[in-house]
């Protein structure tokens, strides 16, 4: 296996520690702590100024001899600025790699129809595609948000129909769990934020659950609870077709009308803030995206999205809303689809291309709300550069040569998503401890079985009219 993983942080691994005249400031903290601790713990206390400064001496002197461990404790040796790799290297092993979608559960579904234990895959070695725990090692993945995805049905026949559309988003949960705890030392099923940071810490990749389309859910905001306790952290409100939330891009490329976020919607939008279930927007029309900001109450996400001012493609997201979400706190996760990148010419499409739209966004909405979202084995159109997840790091190092200090690809890679998976935690304790109840609005086009004739009722009246009903027995 590849030691190319996230190690414990903090422990200077990082090769090059240099001493230099331009101490850190962590290094000089530590050195005067150093210093401190030594004094208070003298056995004969001094009297007399040559005395105090003697023993201040010894202090001066062994804090010297310490500062190269303060270097190895604080993981901050420096490191020449244009040396991209190795400053890329010491941030991905301190700070997590969260990438925001990812869909190798629909590969388990569509080759192995969720068999995992027959040995005809084996995660731990290079496969074909995108995806392996071999190449999430070179890439130093630190998170992942894998994607539960079920067609949705263009032809609109099915999305209210519960029937099969939730019992295979319940297969891909139960199958994306599975896979997980078959690699315990390597992944780490999580559905809070502070795990995702534990388990970086512990040296897995935590290993996260979004929903690729408000289909999945049966127009249902009672699935949106089950599927909350099942563990799901993001629901991705459409995907290339209309659900009873909202109007998807797709609609909208296709010369549809852009009808926003339906009344239902709203509703959804409501309980998914209180639950604490993340809203996520890519897919969405644009109309979609400001309805939803309008009212969200918590931060929303974009899991894989682009900057609609770079390619002028309608999942990408318009400036005006960049800026909101820069209000509301969330965050946009790059995408690296190739035809998302370039419409005309894909093929084309590289790795800069990445680069363009994380800039674009973060000079929009600022380096606090943009995040990677790659879609790698979900779309079968990588751009050049980027052709797997091993190749995270390249694009770390690409947009430290575009200027980016490390303090701006700490957020980027991770601190942003788990500052904002954060706050709308916090935001959804705080809504249910004003005692918010879970909304029981319905579609409105659902219908209810009517009961059976014979079966006990508890008001009176409530089933007038219904004599047609067959007898319970
Ligand atoms: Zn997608």
């Amino acid at each position: 296996m590849s030691d190319g993983g996230p190690a414990v942080a903090n422990h200077g691994e990082d090769g090059e520690l240099r001493q230099s005249p331009s101490t850190t400031d962590t290094a000089s903290d530590s050195s005067t702590a150093v210093g401190s601790s030594l004094i208070l713990h003298s056995q004969a206390q001094p009297s007399g100024f040559l005395a105090r400064f003697r023993y201040s001496l010894y202090a001066a002197g062994i804090a010297l001899l310490f500062t190269p461990l303060t270097y190895l404790w604080s993981g901050q040796a420096p490191i020449d600025p244009t040396n991209y790799v190795e400053r890329t290297r010491r941030v991905l092993k301190t700070t997590p790699l969260i990438d925001g979608h990812n869909d190798l559960p629909w590969q388990l579904r569509i080759e192995l129809q969720n068999r995992i234990y027959d040995g005809r895959v084996d995660l731990t070695k290079r496969l074909l595609g995108h995806t392996d725990l071999v190449r999430m090692r070179e890439g130093m993945v630190g998170g992942q948000f894998w994607s539960v995805y079920v067609d949705c049905d263009v032809n609109q026949k099915h999305f209210e129909d519960p029937s099969w559309v939730v019992r295979d988003t319940l297969e891909q949960i139960d199958v994306t769990k599975r896979f997980i705890s078959e690699h315990p030392n390597h992944l780490q099923y999580c559905d809070t934020s502070a795990c995702a940071r534990a388990a970086f810490q512990a040296g897995r990749i935590s290993s996260m659950i979004g929903i690729e389309g408000g289909h999945q859910v049966g127009s249902s905001i009672a699935s949106i609870r089950q599927i909350y306790q099942l563990g799901a952290r993001y629901i991705t409100l459409t995907h290339n077709c209309d659900n009873a939330f909202g109007t998807s891009a797709s609609t909208v490329a296709g010369g549809g009308v852009d009808g926003g976020l339906f009344k239902f919607g709203y509703e959804a939008v409501k309980d998914m803030n209180r639950l604490g279930m993340m809203i996520d927007l890519s897919h969405v029309s644009h109309q979609t995206m400001r309805d939803v900001v309008s009212v969200a109450r918590a931060p929303v996400i974009f899991s894989h999205s682009g900057a609609y001012g770079v390619e002028k493609h309608l999942r990408h997201v318009p400036d005006d809303v960049l800026r909101s979400v820069k209000k509301n706190g969330g965050i946009v996760m790059a995408v690296f689809v190739n035809r998302f990148l370039n419409m005309k010419h894909p093929e084309e499409a590289t790795i800069h291309d990445a680069v363009d739209h994380i800039l674009y966004i973060a000079d929009v909405c600022g380096w606090e709300c943009v995040g990677i979202g790659s879609d790698f084995s979900g779309t079968p159109n990588v751009p050049i550069g980027l052709e797997d997840v091993s190749k995270f790091p390249d694009l770390v190092q690409l947009l430290m040569e575009r200027g980016a200090t490390d303090e701006q690809v700490k957020l980027l890679v991770g601190e942003n998503i788990l500052r904002v998976w954060g706050n709308i935690e916090q935001r959804a304790k705080e809504i249910q401890a004003s005692g918010e109840l879970p909304v029981e609005a319905e579609w409105e086009r659902r219908e209810w079985h009517k009961g059976l004739r014979g079966s006990p009722w508890m008001l009176r009246g409530s089933r007038v009219g219904n004599n047609q009903l067959k007898l319970i027995d």
